[in-house]
């Protein structure tokens, strides 16, 4: 699909705009929005992959960053980015979930030759992950450490996947900001210390389909921090927004989440919209 078809997509065919059958969402969709974490590239979009970048752009998702997970997604990452160079851009680094003993050094070896290669517009997903695995805790602080250092001598941004290890990856963190660290903490979860402690490293904090989910104790954390440090993501295709729950997700659900943020923050949602963009733009610039 052309740049120019994408803009007469958005601009023509947005479903909802000037729709008399749908005028509460006219609001909604009106705005511009960044999906900050999204694996457009997955295998569950083999079947519509163009389809479903039109449908975000129509509904206002603009640029879709792609986080990469580990030797075999860089491929089918590259072609999307190459297909939508307007819309989609590639991050390079290694997954925690897939920093296994026999094969994370030739990973990060990878990693670091493309990193080399080009610019990329952020360094991830990496962090650490402790609900799937505990026994590679070790090799996954190394091969977080090893990100950071690359995200402060490239100036890039660092994407940081924390399940079950905020205490674990904020150490890291903190023992590598020298001033030149920034990133955002992904699909966070935590509590509200945890959360002031991300923002006062400089870091931003991912809100994502959660935050619509009844038992989420998002929302009481969010109240307390401020606007200017939280970005949308999807995390497409895993974690869909109600009411799509249980099945795939996708970046034109970003309106669905920021409706939910503009509930909690009690903020107008073009609010929501302009900053949460503006966050996200200032985040991955290249300074
Ligand atoms: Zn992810």
């Amino acid at each position: 699909m052309t740049e120019l078809n994408v803009f007469l997509l958005r601009t023509f065919a947005a479903p909802g705009r000037n729709s008399h059958k749908n005028p509460g969402n006219t609001d909604v969709l009106m705005h511009t929005y960044i999906d900050t974490h999204a694996h457009l590239y997955s295998a569950k979009f083999s079947t519509d992959r163009h389809e479903m970048i039109a449908r975000a752009v129509s509904a206002g998702v603009v640029k879709m960053y792609l986080p990469n997970i580990d030797a075999e997604s860089v491929q089918a990452m590259l072609e999307l980015e190459a297909s939508f160079p307007d819309n989609c851009m590639a991050m390079m680094g290694l997954h925690p979930c897939s920093v296994q003993p026999d094969t994370y050094e030739k990973e990060l070896a990878l990693v670091e030759k493309n990193l080399g290669e080009r610019v990329w517009a952020g360094i991830g997903e990496t962090g650490i992950d402790l609900y799937w695995d505990k026994s590679t805790l070790d090799i996954q602080k190394l091969a977080f450490s090893r990100q950071i250092e690359w995200a402060k001598d490239l100036g890039r941004p660092l994407v940081i996947h924390s399940r079950e290890s905020n205490r674990e990856c904020l150490d890291l963190v903190k023992n590598g900001q020298d001033g030149r660290l920034r990133g955002i903490f992904h699909c966070f979860s935590g509590t509200l210390e945890e959360a002031r402690e991300m923002t006062d490293l400089g870091f931003m904090l991912g809100i994502g389909g959660t935050l619509t989910y009844p038992k989420s104790e998002l929302p009481s954390v969010l109240r307390e921090i401020p606007l200017d440090y939280l970005v949308l993501e999807t995390d497409a295709p895993y974690l869909p927004p109600v009411p799509h729950r249980g099945k795939r997700n996708e970046s034109s659900y970003i309106p669905l989440i920021a409706s939910m943020l503009s509930e909690v923050k009690v903020l107008p949602i073009s609010l929501i919209a302009k900053t949460t963009t503006a966050n996200a733009e200032r985040m991955f610039s290249a300074t």
